[in-house]
């Protein structure tokens, strides 16, 4: 998560879920602000986000693909159906890329 308080505190933070929207305390400096706009999709500002972990891949040499790591990121149901329905397919895998090199499917998860 890449939130901070304008104290710079990105630790001390805590949210609390209220009336669909992120209220975020900072227990450095005591100030509490909301977050929502974050929550919502910036295509169709729908709030129906999914959190889904995205394969961070590296290609080596040759056409061999390999997973380096993982990073979440917010999907919406709607705007990114496509890309949850595959996320959810391939379970427990993380997604993959949709700008990956040129590798056949069946290869990529190898
Ligand atoms: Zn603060
Ligand atoms: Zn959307």
């Amino acid at each position: 998560m890449d939130i901070a308080c304008v104290c710079g505190e990105t630790d001390a933070l805590s949210g609390e879920s209220r009336n669909g929207s992120i209220e975020l305390s900072c227990h450095s400096c005591g100030r509490v602000w909301i977050r929502d706009e974050a929550a919502r999709c910036p295509r169709c500002a729908e709030s129906d986000l999914q959190t889904v972990p995205l394969a961070i891949v590296e290609k080596g040499r040759g056409t061999q693909l390999s997973v380096v790591g993982v990073r979440v990121i917010s999907l919406c149901s709607s705007c990114d159906e496509d890309r949850l329905r595959e996320y959810h397919d391939n379970r427990p895998n993380p997604l993959m890329p949709s700008e990956l090199p040129t590798v056949a499917p069946e290869d990529r998860l190898k």
